[in-house]
């Protein structure tokens, strides 16, 4: 029998354990009553942990004397929803990932830690002070009167401190006002916030839009998903620069109207600065604040943002895919931007994908999702298809404005001209000097940072390799270094071959940094601008560059996909990607949908304001089907092609396919396991699983342990995931080799 005096409760451990675990409860012991989602501290292996209260079952298997009590309740209020709970159970099973690693990512490390948050003091008027007229304040109380002004025109609770440096006044006068009970006093908890400061294009911004048809009839269509309070799935498709912000924005109004909390994903919130930016400023009109979530923000201010939405201060969020774990009460909507996006998927665990995480929360908490994008992923493209997705389209840009006119340039030809410098054609090099002469601006795209993409000998061909791992070097000309950008190796780049002692080394290949001084050597007096990892260093770099762009203080902007992303600058009338190529002849069978998404992606970023746009691709390879589906804007057409070359080889979206990596620095031992691993698979005889390889990885050393790659491809998912997750718990793996998982895998590399 179980002791009255106390009850059990199963805990989902935050500590390296991959079972609930039971526990008691003795009433007389418990500081706060304990519901689904409480955290706990619990005895665990001679160690305090802690814990999520997951159920209170009303048996366990461990016998009532060798239960354990739970030690503590360090809150008041639980610190996860049922639903949330439930979600965490979905990303365990479906990505075969520890709840741990979950939760570590559900509750800010501040929580954890316990600690408490920082408090200010905060004054705001009382119902005394609004009704008190300036007029009848003496004469001399000169310093009373702009303190009463100054918080007539707040709405909300005002940090002393602000006002009293604001105005130079001394909090004796703020005293005096209390005494007289004009003013109220109280504490508070200190709201960090990010991104405070704005791009400034206001005026392009809170400008009165009169949203066009297209436009009404994916809000009314949403809006009408949003009315049955049953979950549902949009995909809006609308080319780049139709509008679709301005569709999210409408059905976020309508969602607070009725006070439900919104959740808007972008790709990375630092390189979407322009999204975030007129979210706040719309909402901002409606008195609503927004809190932006992601991963650079400080342990203090992700506590800060975790407490202002729970406790339902601020009902909209705006992140990265962290951000998906926000908990947000009454969530009715979840906006997912640019979907197609592999930035949502998570490279290490838990390798959660937050778009596919977005729509299964939705479905938790009977919510609508809306996925956008002027691209989508072929994965949710077939959804729609398949009636899982309802189909919202936007086929035109706002005010009539044309999508740019896409020109594919042959290199093979243009290579062959005179004056041809080796990296801008010459029709690219005239269109820029003609936007500089007509006061436009240009963006140059490459998808690679760095000046060369690797470094040579001319005499035995010996090429300078990164130490740990199995890629080449690059070479940056700034300060004359080879980098490797995996690992950030880093050595000074030497004039002679290392190897043969006499051969001269150069660069080959192009990266940003070649471009941006054959732009500098072409048009001398252009401003040019490079935006890449190297440059964008400093906190705030990037948006510090895009308001200079805004501004027109840069003419051309030389970068790399980070500015391939949600970018709106209605003067920017020309577009040049320099090397198509480059993302298009790899092996991953993702490569063409990629490129077709960059090259539209990019181009979209022309002609967005009055002046028609212009877009130029140089490649040698100027007929491959991506390139050319692009060039024609035919996504229907690219769309049919693509999935008819998957169905040959039941790629995703037909079935869903799962990485499976060995690694360790002894490659003998990695091999060996491999092989056993694949002997013991094979017996198993596991229908509807087809395995492919296993083979090195395409990064076959890496930090210097040696990679291998299995590939699990089938349409049972999760269940067929469960059952190679249970073989490898029970396969004997040495200590040196370490396997993981990728379900739903991204990255090929
Ligand atoms: P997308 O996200 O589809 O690329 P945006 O939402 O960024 O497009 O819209 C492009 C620009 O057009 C923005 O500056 C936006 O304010 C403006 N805009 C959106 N809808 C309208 C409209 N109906 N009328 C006029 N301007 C609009």
């Amino acid at each position: 029998m179980f002791p009255k005096s106390s009850y059990i409760v199963r805990i989902l451990p935050l500590a390296k354990i991959d079972s609930t675990l039971d526990y008691q409860v003795k009433f007389s012991t418990s500081k706060y009553s304990i519901c689904v989602g409480s955290l706990v501290k619990i005895p665990l292996r001679n160690k305090v942990e802690l814990g999520i209260v997951q159920s209170f079952p009303s048996n366990s298997a461990v016998s009532p004397r060798k239960l354990k009590s739970i030690l503590s309740t360090p809150y008041a209020n639980p610190v996860l929803s049922p639903s949330l709970i439930r979600l965490a159970d979905w990303i365990k099973n479906y990505y075969a990932c520890s709840w741990q690693s979950i939760l570590e990512r559900m509750i800010p490390p501040a929580l954890r830690k316990i600690t408490k948050s920082k408090q200010q003091t905060v004054i705001s008027l009382s119902p005394e002070g609004k009704n008190q007229s300036l007029e009848q304040l003496p004469k001399n109380a000169i310093q009373q009167k702009r303190i009463l002004e100054y918080l007539k025109k707040e709405s909300q609770p005002i940090a002393q401190t602000t006002i009293t440096k604001a105005l130079k006044i001394s909090s004796n006068t703020i005293r005096i006002l209390i005494q007289k009970g004009w003013i109220r006093q109280k504490k508070q908890l200190v709201i960090r916030k990010a991104y405070e400061d704005s791009l400034g294009n206001a005026e392009r911004i809170v400008g009165k839009i009169f949203l066009n048809q297209e436009q009404q009839n994916a809000i009314h269509s949403i809006k009408k998903s949003l009315e049955t309070e049953t979950f549902r799935t949009h995909l809006l498709h609308g080319v780049t620069g139709s509008g679709k912000t301005e569709v999210y924005l409408g059905v976020i109004e309508s969602v607070l109207q009725k006070a439900g909390g919104v959740l808007f994903l972008v790709p990375e919130v630092a390189l979407t600065p322009q999204t975030v930016d007129r979210l706040r400023a719309r909402l901002k009109r409606l008195q609503e604040d927004v809190v932006v979530w992601h991963s650079h923000l400080s342990a203090g201010e992700r506590h800060d943002a975790w407490l202002s939405v729970s406790n339902g201060d601020c009902r909209v969020v705006v992140g990265a895919r962290s951000a998906v774990f926000a908990p947000i009460p009454r969530l009715r909507l979840i906006i997912v931007d640019e979907e197609h996006e592999p930035a949502f998927k998570q490279e290490d665990s838990p390798r959660y994908h937050g778009r596919d995480v977005a729509v299964y929360r939705a479905f938790l908490e009977n919510a609508v999702c809306v996925l956008g994008s002027a691209t989508p992923s072929l994965e949710s493209l077939r959804n729609a298809q398949r009636n899982k997705y309802q189909y919202e389209k936007l086929t035109k840009r706002v005010d009539h404005r044309n999508l740019p006119r896409i020109q594919v340039l042959d290199l093979r030809r243009e290579s062959r001209k005179k004056g041809f410098g080796g990296l801008l054609s010459i029709p690219l090099e005239d269109k820029l000097r003609d936007r500089l002469q007509k006061k436009e601006q240009s963006i140059l795209f490459m998808n690679r940072r760095g000046y060369n993409a690797h470094y040579l000998c001319q005499n035995c061909g010996h090429i300078e390799m990164s130490p740990d791992a199995s890629i080449p070097l690059t070479y940056h000309r700034t300060d004359h270094t080879l980098r490797c950008h995996l690992t950030g190796f880093i050595k000074p780049a030497t004039k002679q071959c290392p190897k043969c002692n006499t051969g001269q080394m150069s660069g080959k290949g192009t990266g940003t940094q070649r471009i941006e001084e054959a732009v500098k050597k072409a048009i001398p007096k252009a401003k040019v601008i490079r935006m890449d990892a190297d440059t964008m260093v400093k906190k705030n770099k990037f948006r510090e560059i895009l308001q200079d762009f805004r501004l027109g203080r840069i003419d051309i902007l030389v970068g790399t996909q980070m500015i391939a992303k949600g970018l709106d600058f209605p003067n920017v009338t020309l577009v040049g990607m320099i090397d198509a190529d480059r993302s298009l002849h790899i092996p991953d069978f993702r490569a063409a949908e990629r490129t077709f998404q960059l090259i539209v992606q990019v181009s979209g970023r022309s002609g967005r304001g009055e002046r028609a746009g212009e877009v130029i691709i140089q490649s040698f390879t100027p007929h491959a089907e991506p390139i050319q589906y692009a060039r024609r804007g035919d996504f229907d057409g690219f769309f049919e092609y693509e999935l008819e070359r998957r169905q040959e080889f039941l790629y995703p979206p037909f079935r869903h396919v799962t990485r499976h990596i060995f690694r360790s620095r002894n490659q003998e031992k990695v091999c060996f396991y491999l092989d056993q691993w694949i002997k013991t698979l094979e017996k198993e005889k596991i229908k509807a699983l087809e395995i492919r390889g296993p083979a090195p990885a395409p990064i076959a050393v890496l930090r210097g342990e040696y990679r291998y790659q299995i590939w699990y491809f089938t349409a049972k998912i999760p269940k067929i995931i469960a059952r190679i997750q249970r073989l490898m718990e029970a396969f004997p793996l040495d200590r040196e080799v370490i396997q993981t998982l990728d379900v739903d895998a991204q990255s090929m590399q």
